[in-house]
């Protein structure tokens, strides 16, 4: 009964709500991994975005007007990892704020000894626990230089669906029926070989990951559906993680033949 009505509740607001066809299609092509999706899921990451867009408010930050096509832009990306994840794994934060270029983090931590650090930091994107999503458009649109590189949007969206459970610690809440065991390690064997390859000087993935256990999840999650081949092959007991936990198989939908680029750039 409650699914029912959960469900009736969901099409009512897709009625109102829905990102209208003209938008949408033209936020599918400017969106090539959405492309390789079924017509079916297309559907899906459509009801997704749109709930995204109905759920968070989308702001302009250092002075930038944020224009529809921007929003769907963002919730797009943002739909990939979600589609087929519970709704309750955007629970606690409100909403993504663009700026228009790099912008500058400042945190304000005190040490075990009482004395407050204050750190500022150039980012692309940033995630705060329970705070917004924040995002530098030149970066975060879909045709920037990197994109077949990396997704910083997918990788942000990563810290929320890791944090849905309190804190972002590479940790998310795993799907029913899923072994925390082979989670932890999966992840922790490849930790281990990303750290060894790092120093031998030729990391197979982007060595940022080594940041902390969240930013690992976070730059795992990026490849993932950008360039699947790339960890599968590397990181194969991860990549199996990674296709149950989003129920999804990003490699199998890409076309023979088809030789994305391979990553060099920097995540946050
Ligand atoms: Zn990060």
């Amino acid at each position: 009964m409650l699914q029912r009505l959960r469900a009736w509740h969901r099409q009512r607001l897709l009625r109102r709500h829905g990102i209208a066809p003209g938008p949408w299609s033209a936020a599918l092509r400017a969106f090539p991994l959405a492309g390789e999706l079924s017509s079916g899921e297309q559907r899906q990451l459509w009801e997704v975005a749109s709930l995204f867009l109905h759920r968070k408010a989308v702001e302009g930050g250092g002075g930038l007007e944020v224009t529809p096509e921007m929003a769907i832009s963002v919730a797009i990306q943002a739909a990939l990892p979600l589609l087929h994840l519970d709704p309750h794994y955007l629970d606690g934060w409100h909403a993504v704020i663009i700026h228009p270029g790099t912008f500058v983090a400042r945190h304000e931590e005190v040490d075990e000894a009482g004395v407050e650090h204050i750190t500022e930091r150039e980012l692309a994107g940033e995630a705060w626990d329970r705070g917004p999503l924040v995002l530098a458009w030149e970066d975060a649109r879909p045709d920037h230089p990197g994109a077949d590189e990396g997704n910083v949007v997918i990788h942000e969206i990563a810290h929320k669906i890791d944090a849905s459970n309190g804190v972002a610690n590479g940790f998310p809440p795993l799907r029913r029926g899923m072994d925390p065991q082979a989670w932890t390690a999966a992840f922790e064997a490849a930790w281990a070989h990303l750290e060894a390859a790092d120093e031998a000087g030729h990391p197979d993935l982007d060595p940022y990951a080594l940041t902390d256990p969240a930013e690992f999840f976070a730059v795992a999650c990026e490849y993932f559906f950008v360039l699947p081949d790339q960890l599968e092959t590397a990181y194969p007991a991860l990549y199996d993680q990674l296709r149950e936990f989003f129920a999804q198989d990003p490699l199998s939908r890409r076309v023979l033949g088809h030789h994305p680029g391979h990553r060099g750039d920097q995540r946050r």
